[in-house]
């Protein structure tokens, strides 16, 4: 009996002391790999991969393979209309993507046709890229829109010809061994500072028309940029795999 009083008050002191030591709540271990940030921040930390540094599109080929037609000029990356979409060569998951674009200063078109492009995150799933500075378009469908299904938060356009930004957060789906679905894609995007898509879940690949369904794919698969017939230019895209 003595023992078990004993054995109670070492045990209950013991926790009255751990609820007071702030070391119990301190985990030392692992610690998070150090890496450098970029000296400007927007530029590629030390840990990215760089998809297109202003002068070489090598990280990337044509949507059916063999080499990139569009233009390379004033370190931007310019869609060369008609000469198709291109992808990376590697394949990725989980990602946060940098990318800078441009909608032509020349304005022309309307709607969906002015400075349209797109970020096809494993091919399937479109950030949309376009002109919306004084342009009106379904909301679901302009830019930071994930195309034909989430609307942005806010419009968060700067005007034609000028440099934008997206930082992009993104979750690929998940499958089990039969294609069944999982876990549903899920982005976050920021445009020029500007939280736009917070979690936003991804219903499913984009479709022009239709409601999208999910289809299994592999757990990497390359990023598409969208050549929709517009000179829309991209600079600064680099990438780090989460
Ligand atoms: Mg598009």
């Amino acid at each position: 009996m003595k023992l078990l009083i004993a054995a109670f008050l070492i045990l209950f002191t013991n926790n009255l002391f751990a609820q007071k030591d702030p070391k119990t709540t301190e985990v030392w271990a692992p610690e998070p790999k150090v890496i450098t940030p970029a000296a400007r921040t927007g530029d590629a930390p030390s840990d990215a991969i760089v998809l297109f540094n202003g002068k070489d599109a090598s990280a990337w080929e044509h949507e059916k393979g063999g080499d990139v037609k569009w233009t390379i000029a004033d370190n931007a990356l310019t869609v060369k209309s008609g000469s198709g979409n291109i992808q990376t060569k590697q394949k990725f998951g989980d990602c946060q993507l940098h990318i800078e674009w441009r909608t032509p200063a020349e304005v022309k078109g309307e709607g969906q046709g002015r400075g349209n492009s797109g970020i096809f995150l494993m091919g399937r799933y479109e950030l949309q890229i376009l002109d919306n500075y004084n342009n009106k378009t379904y909301p679901n469908g302009q830019a930071a829109s994930m195309y034909k299904q989430s609307m942005p938060l806010v419009n968060a356009c700067r005007p034609p010809g000028e440099w934008q930004v997206y930082d992009v957060i993104f979750t690929a789906p998940r499958f089990s061994d039969n294609g069944s679905l999982l876990e549903p894609a899920r982005i976050t995007v920021i445009q020029n500072g500007v939280l736009v898509q917070n979690n936003t879940t991804i219903w499913g690949p984009t479709l022009y028309i239709g409601v999208p369904v999910y289809e299994k794919h592999a757990a990497k698969e390359s990023i598409a940029l969208q050549d929709h017939g517009n000179p829309t230019s991209f600079r600064n895209i680099w990438i780090r795999e989460l």
